[in-house]
């Protein structure tokens, strides 16, 4: 996993860059602690989020953490989504949430603000907050915008998904399933090597073949159950 890297620039907006998405920046929380989607109805973590990249490696190192927790706190300034949008002035793909997730309606609204202001910019955002039924109004706002591309990630780490999901974790690149495009990063040194699938409106479903070992290992228990 490549490491991400702080970015530091006017304001006090911390971006993270990391070398897999080609130098597109990010802006993350921290994993688990801001991701209500992650734990099932029986209380466990669903399957994707037990294997989460973003809970080993590079992302346990203080450095790492450190911006994400100041982000928790600075997306509530009253000048934090016009920093933003000035922020982005030179980008034209953006990921939200390399970790972390969108857990409040008002920093999602504010999401929302920062996108309707950046027409320029391809926005991917992946979630699992379209479990919570007030937040269903804001993703649709979002997902209608022509700039933004919402990804609904299925809880799933054998390629099942529905027709609300943009993202599903397959065990292996052969084990794709129809109707999904392959996420070819693995091909790449783990790099989207100029692919931009993930913020292309007309790619409905992304499948990303399981990586890590402590997705392997969520993979061979589920297997021998
Ligand atoms: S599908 Fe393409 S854009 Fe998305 S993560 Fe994989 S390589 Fe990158």
């Amino acid at each position: 996993m490549a490491k991400p890297k702080l970015s530091v620039i006017a304001s006090s907006i911390r971006i993270s860059v990391t070398s897999k998405l080609d130098g597109i920046r990010s802006w993350s929380l921290q994993a688990l602690e801001t991701c209500p989607g992650s734990v099932g109805s029986d209380g466990e973590l669903v399957a994707a989020c037990s294997g989460c990249y973003a809970t080993t490696g590079n992302y346990v190192f203080d450095n790492v953490k450190e911006p994400r927790l100041h982000n928790r706190e600075d997306w509530k300034r009253s000048d934090w989504v016009s920093d933003m949008v000035a922020n982005l002035n030179k980008d034209r793909f953006f990921r939200w949430f390399d970790s972390g997730d969108m857990y409040d309606l008002k920093l999602a609204k504010k999401i929302l603000s920062v996108m309707e202001q950046t027409p320029w910019v391809s926005h991917w955002l992946p979630t699992r907050m379209m479990k919570f039924k007030k937040f269903q109004t804001v993703l649709a706002a979002m997902q209608a915008l022509p700039n933004v591309m919402v990804r609904f990630s299925s809880d799933s780490v054998f390629g099942v998904f529905d027709d609300r999901h943009g993202s599903v974790i397959v065990p292996d690149p052969e084990s794709v399933p129809a109707g999904t495009k392959l996420c070819e990063a693995y091909q790449h040194g783990g790099k989207c090597n100029g692919c931009r699938a993930c913020y292309d409106k007309s790619v409905s479903v992304v499948a990303y073949p399981a990586h890590g070992r402590k997705m392997d290992k969520v993979i061979r228990i589920a297997l021998a159950a």
